[in-house]
């Protein structure tokens, strides 16, 4: 509900997000990160492949069209990228996060901003740290830019991403968004990192 860990039984907040609520009012992810989609990603973000971002985009768009149309509570005012630090924007030459956001934008006739969010400090790889080292981590990594920050105000703001791993990249920019005058963040992600404890859904 709050992180979008899938759990056996929909409906209630995960036992972490009941002790600690992250930032986001809700998480949207449509896949696992298992394979194919894992291998699929990879070639989008890392084989100059942004092409693929009209294929992945698909079981993101189909989840959410039907979603949004059930409450205006759940229709954000704008889209933001998770964005890429300037250097590694340079090296793939695209940020996928943008890739997928702009064309939800236009499915769903919402609209977006690629420099929103800006992060302007490389970090290290997330999944070499634990919890309190990603986010000391990612502590002040994003701004936001002086265009965004003027229409924040009251604003519900959906941040899309590719992956989500441990949610704390998604965590630490709706902070930000939060505390810069929005007041709803949504976390849209295309795939997120399966529990590994997470016991296997009945077989239909
Ligand atoms: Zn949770």
């Amino acid at each position: 509900m709050r992180c979008g860990l899938a759990l056996a039984e929909a409906g209630s907040p995960c036992g972490a997000c009941s002790l600690h609520a992250p930032p986001m009012a809700r998480t949207v992810v449509a896949l696992d990160y298992a394979f194919p989609w894992d291998r699929l990603i990879a070639r989008f973000k890392f084989a100059h492949a942004p092409e693929l971002a009209s294929v992945l985009v698909r079981p993101l768009a189909d989840h959410l069209g039907p979603l949004l149309a059930t409450s205006d509570e759940l229709r954000p005012d704008l889209l933001l990228p998770v964005p890429l630090s300037p250097r590694r924007l340079r090296e793939r030459g695209y940020n996928q996060a943008w890739e997928l956001a702009r064309r939800l934008a236009r499915e769903l006739g919402l609209p977006a901003q690629a420099d929103g969010l800006q992060r302007w400090r490389e970090t290290p790889a997330q999944t070499t740290l634990d919890a309190a080292a990603r986010r000391a981590n990612l502590r002040d990594a994003f701004v936001v830019h002086p265009r965004l920050a003027s229409r924040l105000a009251g604003r519900h703001v959906a941040l899309v991403d590719d992956v989500m791993t441990t949610g704390a990249t998604l965590a630490t920019a709706a902070d930000l968004l939060l505390r810069s005058g929005a007041r709803e963040v949504s976390a849209w992600a295309l795939a997120r990192t399966p529990a590994p404890s997470r016991p296997d859904r009945p077989a239909h």
